[in-house]
């Protein structure tokens, strides 16, 4: 079965997956505001900065990886 962008997603170490979108400004403002509810302990467990910055770029290697992971398959 093909991987389809529209599908896929990222987990962040809390549990929580983030849709993949097509749109690279979308995805990042997604990621952002997931790392935000971190920062504002609005969920368990608490990140200080540093450590949210972290979990920023982790996601962010992640859509990179199913990026490339799907073309691929498109273009084997
Ligand atoms: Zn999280």
């Amino acid at each position: 079965m093909r991987k389809h962008l529209g599908m896929a997603k990222v987990r962040c170490i809390c549990g929580d997956e983030i849709l993949l979108l097509p749109d690279l400004k979308e995805m990042g403002k997604a990621i952002d505001d997931h790392v935000d509810m971190h920062i504002k302990n609005l969920k368990a467990p608490r990140c200080s900065a540093v450590k949210a910055e972290n979990l920023r770029l982790d996601l962010i290697a992640q859509v990179f990886r199913l990026i490339s992971q799907v073309e691929e398959e498109e273009n084997p």
